[in-house]
């Protein structure tokens, strides 16, 4: 990535723009997360309801504290993940200088620091933290590629950093520390690896009736298409994923990864629906997915996209 292109997204983003941003897990829409003329651009350009907050992405801690009350836990998994596929919700304090629009003036505030060179390179020319919800229209498949984002948005945004395929392609693990730790997303970073830093068994707690969250809402991350899940039989023009590679010559069979390895399940599963939909199948039938590990995640994200 050449240093000029980081250089026009900072420009575009001090003038209040949105930019869409690389990151490990998805793709970012980027933009000033103090201006209330940004934020307020996000939504729209996402057509995201503004009750659904949004993440506000750090390059480094000094900067977060101007934002947020950190505590033991956070410091804690900050430590051990950060920079990393976690996002924490944290107390906002009162005089930080977040738009009200990016919380739905709620007390507590999203935050997250993301591992991608050139992002971080991007946020430390940056005098403000940027809030980026994932780069597609709301509800819609998040985004891994930045043709991906183009398909979303195409000129509707003056710039997308390219920085490759996201190595996880998953969204980041949610955790709210502001009581006793809560997992709100399930995601990026497998839940028990935050247990044992925690030593405690966490709570899941992944749809709230009142003031329901992004990752919370019951159809999201959908193909557009309807997705059928435990599949064992084929039906007639489905399109069959599986999650290692069988023999298969059918031209209606995907399959996630050569031999199953979970990373690589992870990451071509968002590219994968995608891939289906754009070929123009009526609908979708997944295999089986073991619920441990990120097969949670997955599950919880098919179980959304499945719902009509
Ligand atoms: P996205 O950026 O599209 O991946 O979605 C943002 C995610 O951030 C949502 O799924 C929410 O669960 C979460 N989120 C944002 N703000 C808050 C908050 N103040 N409290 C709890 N969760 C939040
Ligand atoms: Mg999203």
């Amino acid at each position: 990535m050449n240093q000029s292109n980081i250089k026009k997204a900072s420009k575009y983003l001090d003038k209040n723009m949105c930019v869409a941003i690389p990151t490990e897990t998805v793709y970012g829409l980027a933009g000033n997360a103090y201006s209330d003329i940004a934020v307020k651009k996000i939504y729209k350009l996402k057509k995201r309801p503004l009750t659904n907050s949004l993440i506000v992405h750090y390059s480094n801690l000094d900067l977060l504290k101007n934002d947020c009350i950190l505590n033991n836990n956070f410091y804690l998994l900050y430590k051990k993940f950060c920079p990393g596929p976690i996002t924490f919700v944290l107390k906002i304090k009162k005089n930080s200088k977040i738009s009200k629009h990016v919380n739905n003036k709620n007390k507590t505030l999203a935050v997250r620091f993301p591992k991608h060179k050139i992002t971080q390179k991007l946020m430390n020319k940056l005098s403000y933290p940027i809030a980026a919800p994932s780069a597609n229209i709301f509800s819609n498949l998040s985004p891994v590629s930045a043709s991906d984002v183009k398909e979303e948005f195409g000129k509707k945004i003056p710039m997308i950093l390219d920085g490759g395929i996201c190595k996880i392609g998953l969204e980041s693990t949610i955790i709210s520390l502001v009581n006793k730790p809560v997992i709100l997303r399930l995601g990026g970073l497998d839940k028990n690896k935050i247990s044992k830093i925690l030593k405690k068994n966490l709570k899941i707690k992944l749809y709230s009736k009142k003031n329901i969250l992004p990752g919370q809402s019951k159809l999201h991350y959908s193909p557009g298409i309807p997705v059928r899940m435990n599949a064992k039989k084929i039906k007639k023009d489905e399109a069959f994923i599986t999650l290692k590679k069988y023999k298969n010559s059918d031209k209606n069979y995907f399959y996630l990864s050569k031999k199953g390895k979970k990373n690589e399940i992870a990451k071509n599963f968002y590219s994968t629906l995608r891939k289906i939909k754009n070929k123009g199948y009526k609908s979708i039938a997944i295999e089986n997915i073991n619920n441990k590990g990120i097969g949670l995640a997955l599950n919880d994200r098919l179980k959304r996209a499945s719902k009509k």
